[in-house]
């Protein structure tokens, strides 16, 4: 009987219809198995979902390989300070963004804008040398050089170059080089320079050059274009990568983490410094509104990028 062996027997038809329903292609109650075409329609749906299950969405989404979490991160040697005694984030407003190669009017912005009220105390981010300066767009400027902790400038004696910026007062001599500690209030936030217009949100401008020598480094301008300069960055950020970056797995999202012989500042502190002050929001609304979070610009899979390495 050819036309009984086309035809799945009953039996056969309620259990597909079973499966078809256990895939979702298909449902039919008891009441349902009467006719053998309602069967047939079933057993059809079944074999086309056993041959292409059906795509969930959220389970897809569930088996996306994530990558494995980092281990915890912290620097080794925590020879750093953070430059401000509480912790704002970056700025931004309609004067401008204040992150690291943010775009300006006159090309790239070359450190952090650190948000913080007039009158904030900044502090020595290493042990060094400093003196006070006033110089056009930077208003009142300390710049502070010192020699890296061996986890960033390994034994060749890398150095660097500091440069806060904006400053409302400065704490250490005019165009004499002093001794300071990390640590040590170099002066206080203000609106000196640039930082002058009231579309512009208080903050401390932190700009870091990394040189070959502190002879180098106590000449740093942080003007232009220095030929040749920029092999002591090479080998920095070539340290970096082993000893921070690539461990923390810490990242920009959006832009690189040098210019030339510039760094990114948020880097370099967030690989050597002591734990960070909470990010918290300003009570202040004029600096609430400017606030940018860490988080908006930098990754890590070792730390918080807004708590920094605990
Ligand atoms: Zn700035």
């Amino acid at each position: 009987m050819r036309t009984a062996e086309r035809s799945p027997s009953i039996g056969n038809l309620a259990r597909a219809a079973i499966a078809a329903s256990a895939f979702g292609v298909a449902s039919c109650s008891a009441g349902d198995v009467r006719s053998s075409d309602h069967l047939a329609s079933v057993v059809s749906a079944a074999e086309s979902a056993i041959a292409s299950p059906p795509v969930d969405d959220d389970a897809l989404k569930k088996v996306v390989y994530e990558d494995p979490p980092a281990p915890p991160w912290a620097p080794t040697d925590r020879a750093f300070h953070y430059p401000l005694p509480e912790d704002f984030g970056i700025r931004a407003d309609s004067g401008g963004d204040g992150h690291f190669l943010a775009p300006r009017s006159h090309g790239k912005h070359n450190g952090i804008d650190f948000l913080a009220a007039v009158g904030t105390p900044v502090f020595a981010a290493c042990d060094g040398k400093a003196k006070s300066d006033v110089r056009g767009g930077y208003g009142n400027v300390v710049q502070l050089v010192c020699k890296l902790p061996k986890e960033l400038g390994g034994d060749e004696g890398l150095h660097a170059s500091f440069f806060y910026a904006h400053l409302s007062r400065q704490d250490v001599p005019k165009k004499k080089w002093t001794q300071v500690k990390a640590g040590t209030t170099l002066g206080a936030v203000g609106k000196t320079g640039n930082a002058k217009g009231p579309r512009v949100t208080s903050h401390l401008h932190l700009e870091v050059i990394i040189r070959g020598s502190e002879k180098e480094a106590l000449e740093e301008r942080h003007a232009g274009v220095v030929p040749k300069a920029n092999a002591a960055a090479d080998r920095f950020f070539e340290i970096l990568a082993d000893t921070c970056l690539e461990p923390a797995k810490l990242e920009a999202k959006d832009h690189k983490l040098r210019r030339e012989r510039r760094a990114d500042p948020y880097v370099l502190l967030m690989c050597a410094s002591k734990p960070k002050p909470d990010l918290t929001r300003p009570e202040d609304r004029h600096l609430a509104v400017a606030q940018v979070k860490w988080s908006s610009h930098y990754q890590a899979r070792g730390f918080d990028v807004d708590r920094g390495p605990q």
